[in-house]
């Protein structure tokens, strides 16, 4: 029987440092509602990331959704369907309409030069997202954005630990959201962030994660529980200290994924991009059946009968969700489509062993037909 692979496993400190995070809590038996942890991780992530304002969140799906419910918006939001089901969802839970742009076939964020054509009077924000952790053209959007006057929520789920020219990608937007979800490179086993510029905002936000409560005798906004509790900020601690050494290892997986599987006829990776310190956090390849010999579905079941596990993420687009009825037409987005019928990533984690990378190298590029 061969070694089973998941797509990832997540990070974990020591459970003797994680005990030594917790110990406390059973003197002070405050475990949730902004404690001492969530105080102390905020202010780490604040150092870590070098941003101002940052608030936590007890996933960061929750991040999203309140963010674009402080913001007070109407209308539609224009947004990548190359994303995770969360996106879509933060936008349509808040009676808001996704209108979806199309993505650039190079790193796969928002196609920039088709944002504009899909403003109408009715357009409020935009949503891209940074996918794969590959950081978008947070230049152009800025641009866009202002001459339009429309609010920018980046879905930076993808980005912790990303740097953009010296800059962490919290800091672009109105909004950044992070999400600290156990498969994400770094963890608070489930969490999330919101990073923004305005404080004015960020206290309408951290009211809207305690049930819009302002104080012991009003509560003036429809809030959500989205409160990340003392034991996933205690977990955040410990797996902070060790973030830079994650990335550090992951970084030595993908150079030896990129090592086997550059230059190969039919295989597209994502580019390493210009001024971006990356995170590794992913490794999609897309396979073009003509040129490699096999699809997609053929490289997956070929992992799967080895006891790989890739994903085939992000597919389907979220405008063909079930959920969404034919509410949308496919046809716009037709790059998004063609990478997403043609994508896979691969088994991608700290401690996956080279060794582990070469057999998982060997058999997709067995796939070839001769
Ligand atoms: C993981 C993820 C989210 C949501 O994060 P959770 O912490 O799981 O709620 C949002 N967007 C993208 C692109 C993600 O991958």
């Amino acid at each position: 029987m061969e070694k089973q692979i998941l797509v990832t496993r997540s990070s974990m400190p020591s459970l003797e440092e994680y005990v030594d995070e917790i110990k406390g809590m059973w003197q002070t038996h405050w475990l949730t509602n902004m404690g001492e942890k969530h105080q102390a991780l905020q202010s780490e992530l604040k150092k870590y990331l070098g941003i101002e304002n940052i608030d936590l969140f007890t996933n960061g799906h929750m991040s999203l959704e309140l963010s674009l419910q402080a913001m007070d918006l109407q209308g539609e939001v224009i947004t990548s369907p190359f994303t995770f089901a969360s996106t879509t969802h933060a936008i349509v839970r808040n009676g808001l309409k996704p209108v979806f742009c199309d993505i650039n076939p190079v790193d796969f964020t928002m196609d920039v030069n088709k944002i504009e054509s899909l403003i109408t009077d009715r357009t409020c924000a935009i949503m891209p997202v940074h996918v794969y952790g590959n950081v978008c053209n947070v230049e152009e959007i800025e641009r866009i954005a202002h001459k339009y006057e429309l609010k920018v929520i980046y879905d930076a789920a993808h980005t912790f630990g990303v740097r953009y020219k010296g800059k962490s990608t919290g800091a672009f937007g109105d909004v950044s959201c992070f999400s600290f979800h156990a498969t994400k490179v770094f963890n608070t086993i489930e969490g999330g962030a919101a990073c923004f510029k305005d404080k004015e905002f960020g206290l309408k936000l951290y009211r809207l994660k305690n049930f819009g409560i302002r104080g012991p005798e009003c509560v003036d906004g429809v809030g959500a529980n989205a409160k990340m509790n003392e034991f996933c900020a205690a977990m955040g601690l410990c797996n902070l200290r060790h973030v830079d050494e994650e990335i550090a290892k992951r970084k030595k997986v993908v150079e030896r994924y990129r090592e086997r599987l550059s230059n190969i006829d039919g295989i597209q990776l994502s580019p390493i991009q210009k001024d971006v310190k990356p995170n590794y956090a992913y490794f999609p390849v897309v396979f073009e059946e003509r040129e490699f010999g096999a699809t997609r579905e053929e490289v997956f079941d070929a992992l799967a009968q080895h006891d790989i596990g890739a994903r085939k993420y992000f597919y389907p687009l979220t405008n063909t969700f079930e959920c969404f009825h034919n509410q949308f037409d496919v046809k716009q987005t037709p790059v998004a489509l063609h990478i997403s019928r043609r994508v896979l990533t691969l088994p991608l984690y700290a401690d996956l062993a080279l060794e582990d990378v070469d057999r998982i190298c060997d058999i997709v590029l067995s796939c070839r037909r001769k």
